[in-house]
Order: structure tokens, then sequence, then C-alpha cells
């Protein structure tokens, strides 16, 4: 089915086009920056902006520093479909590592993360359209029913996260398709326009005293005795701590990281305003989706409900949305032929990170802290991560987590360019034809 573009179709998020969208924040003049600070932070997503938040307000002097517009990376690319990710932990390959302990501490943990961020949108009454409107997440093939059943109830031993069974009878209640083989409805997951988050974030940080600057990329992090020097466009800057937050962006200068995160990239369109009918024939209830699909796709209505928002796999080199955008559409009304007709107002794409064994991690590698590879699962998890590695600066106790004893491994001759992702594409989507 070939992706019919409107007349307004644009190759740019949705969400920054959407007007509700409070003005740009003002970067903080680079030439006014002082020659040191307490810390550095090199990266403007959800990450860095939630560390550089807690930081200025324990009273520390924090630039941060990004390569392009805050938030110009995943941070306002992504769906904004929000939950404790547990489906991204890699459960089984973990707990024959490390064992069980271990892996049920990073499941509470993943609860605490969503719940904190939750906590903390409401708290600090950030306008972000949260909305706790449940995920409904479909069986693909008749035997991956019992596994989502299985799965639920495995976690409810572990935590309290409830789950509703949905069988194939019911399950056009929750999603106008007869595509899948009954689902799992997660009821206390939730969505956010994260552009509104990022904005609601920049603001804070800025009204806390953060010097936010805009389009200076950081070239180069030397370290001298117990100093470091960041180099950045237009100049240099020495500082106490550097925080490395730059996940699926990660480039040149931080090899090491680097050679550390699979970068993949993820797209997403967005349907033409649709009526009330067409986006509740999708999605009855208004809820966010998935399915159990190994090259997944993700979707949801837009926080106005008027959109239906569609995510998922990205082909080829750079930003290529001839390529992904009819991918994506064929997707959809392979699912929901109902949405034949409706044209595509935009199409967009960003960079996630991957981990070699499929866990986010935080740390301290060469004096830097870091947080980064939420393997496209990190909403919740880059501003809960933002806090911990903050805490971590400032040296205290709750800045601990129960990721910070995986390894944060590599594999040999690995450089950060993961040559091997389209046989493993090619693979998975096998995968997927044969419903493993
Ligand atoms: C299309 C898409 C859909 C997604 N959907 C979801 C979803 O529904 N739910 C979910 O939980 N997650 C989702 N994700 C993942 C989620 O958006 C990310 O995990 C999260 O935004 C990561 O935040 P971050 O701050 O760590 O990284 P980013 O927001 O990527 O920020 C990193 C920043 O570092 C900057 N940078 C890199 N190098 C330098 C340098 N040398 N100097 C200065 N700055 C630098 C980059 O410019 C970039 O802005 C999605 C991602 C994409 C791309």
């Amino acid at each position: 089915m070939l992706a019919k573009h409107s007349s307004n179709y644009t190759n740019a998020p949705y969400w920054l086009a959407d007007k509700t969208v409070a003005a740009p924040v003002i970067s903080f003049n680079r030439a006014e920056l002082p020659a040191q600070v307490d810390v550095v932070i090199v990266g403007g997503g959800f990450t860095g902006l939630s560390a550089a938040i807690t930081l200025v307000r324990a009273g520390r002097s924090v630039a941060l520093f990004e390569a392009g517009d805050l938030g110009s990376g995943a941070s306002t690319r992504t769906g904004g479909m929000l939950g404790p990710s547990f489906g991204k932990l890699g459960v089984n390959g973990l707990e024959r590592q490390y064992g069980r302990d271990q892996v049920h501490a990073t499941i509470r943990e993943s609860l605490v993360a969503f719940d904190w961020l939750v906590y903390f949108i409401r708290d600090e009454q950030i306008d972000c359209d949260l909305s706790i409107c449940g995920r409904f997440r479909g069986a693909s093939h008749p035997d991956h029913y019992a596994g989502l059943v299985e799965q639920a109830e495995e976690l409810a031993k572990i935590v309290d996260f409830p789950a509703i069974e949905v069988s194939r009878e019911n399950q056009r209640e929750e999603a106008g398709t007869d595509a899948y083989y009954g689902g799992i409805v997660y009821p206390t997951d939730g969505v956010v326009h994260p552009a509104k988050l990022l904005r609601g974030l920049c603001q804070i940080a800025r009204r806390e005293g953060a010097m936010l600057v805009e389009n200076c990329p950081v070239h180069g992090v030397e370290k001298h005795n117990n100093r470091f020097e960041v180099g950045f466009s237009g100049g240099k800057i020495a500082a106490e701590h550097v925080i490395i937050a730059t996940n699926g962006y990660t480039g040149g200068p931080f090899g090491k990281f680097k050679r550390r995160i699979i970068p993949i990239r993820s797209a997403m369109i967005a349907t033409e305003e649709l009526s009330e009918d067409m986006i509740k024939s999708v999605s009855p209830k208004l809820r966010c989706h998935g399915g159990t699909e190994r090259l997944v796709a993700y979707y949801r209505p837009s926080p106005d409900g008027r959109r239906i928002l569609f995510g998922g796999r990205a082909f080829g080199r750079g930003d290529q949305p001839g390529r992904y955008a009819p991918y994506l559409f064929d997707f959809m009304t392979r699912l929901f032929p109902q949405l034949a007709s409706a044209k595509i107002d935009y199409a967009w794409s960003g960079m996630i990170a991957y981990t070699f064994d499929h866990v986010p991690h935080i740390g301290v590698m060469d004096g830097m802290h870091y947080a980064m590879g939420y393997c496209g699962s990190g909403v919740g998890r880059s501003n809960y991560f933002g806090r911990k590695i903050a805490q971590r600066v400032l040296g205290l106790d709750e800045g601990k987590t129960a990721f910070d004893d995986f390894p944060f491994k590599t594999r040999p001759f690995y450089t950060g360019k993961p040559w091997f992702l389209p046989a493993i594409m090619k693979w998975h989507e096998f995968a997927d034809r044969q419903g493993w």
C-alpha cells in the first residue's frame, strides 16, 4: 500500500509542529560562560536535562552543551509512550549471567523509575499531556499469547504490576483489528507529549540556573589531574565533573562509549487529522499499543485524539523518509485497513541506543559519569537515570541503582558502527514471518 502525503506533509517530528508547545528556550550565550563550572553535561535530551535539574538544585554550577537544539536527539522524536519497560530487559539472559536477585532488583527499580517520573511531572506541574491511558500489547502470532500471559504472571510474583488478559474474542474492545491473537493490557502504562516534557525540563533547569548552550557540540574532553577540560565549538571550559548523556548520538569524541552502544534508527509517521470515530476504530480506549513482533511497531493517538502516530523500524543510512514512511504506512494499514485512505502529515526518525546485554547502563568510565543504552524504551529511564547520575556526582547514596553492577561491555573490533545490523534485521524479519 502506498503512503499518500497530504499537502501539509513535513519531514519533521509532529511534536515540534504542535502549536501548543511553549516557545523555544533561548540558549545561554557561550561567550558568557565562566572559565570553570562544577559540572559539564554533554547532551541536551531527557538524561542531560534531568541531571542538570538535580545538580543546580543542589547548588552546583552546571553548563550543558547540546550539539543541536535542546531535545533535538531522540527526546523530541520519541513516541512518548511510558512504562517500566520490563520487556526490554532481556530477563532470561540476565538471570543466567547475574542471578535472580540482581535481575529482580532491576525489575523493581524499573517500576520505581516509572512511578518517579509520573510523580515528578505532577509535582512540578509540567504540562505535557501525561495520561495514564494503559497499553495494549497484542500477540502477533498464535503462539505468542501464552508467552505474554506467562510473562505477566512471572512479573506479578516480583512486582505489583497489574496486567489484564484479553482474549482474541474480546480484543476489538482494545484494538480495532483482527491481526492479533489476543493480548494483554497494562493499565498503569501511559503517554506524554515529549516535546512539552522537554520544554518543561528546560524551563525548570534554566529557572534554577543551569547554563543550557544549544548548537554547540563538545569536541573533546581531557583530564588534567583532578579537573576536566572540555573543548566545545568556540572555546573550552574547566569542570570538576563531566556527564556524558549522548545515548544514540554518542559520537567520535567519546569513542570508548561509542564502542559500547549500538545506534539504531527508529521512525514514526503521523496521519492527518481523522474523525473521532476513525481514531476509536483503531484505539477504542485511546491507549498506547504495540505487538510482539521482533521488528516491533508501536502506536498511539496524538494527545488531542485526532491523529494516529505509528512507529517502527527505519531503513538505510541517515534519515530516509522515502523508505521508512511507506513501510510504516503499509504496516499500519495491514493492522488497520480502515486507515487506507488516511494521508500522512509528518514522518521523522531518530536514533535509539541498544547495548550488547539489552540493559541500560549507568556508571563512571575514565572518570566521566554516564547513563545511556535505554534500548528504545527511554522516556522513563532517561529521566530517572539522569537524576541518578546527578546524585552520584553529588556523592549521595540515593545515586546507587540496581543497574550499577552490570559491566558495560563491547565486542572485539566493534567501533560503534553496527555493520551486523542489516543481517540481524533480515533474521528478525524472517523470524517474524515464521512467528518465532
Ligand atoms: C522514533 C523514536 C521513537 C521512540 N519511542 C519511544 C517511546 O514511545 N517510549 C520510550 O520510552 N522511548 C522511546 N524512544 C526512546 C527515547 O526517546 C530515548 O531513549 C530517550 O529520549 C533518550 O534520551 P537521552 O537524553 O538519553 O538521549 P537523546 O534525547 O538522544 O539526547 C542525546 C543528545 O546528545 C547530543 N549530543 C551528542 N553528541 C554531542 C556532543 N559531542 N556535544 C553536544 N551534544 C551532543 C545529541 O545532539 C542529542 O540531542 C524512541 C526513540 C525514537 C528515536
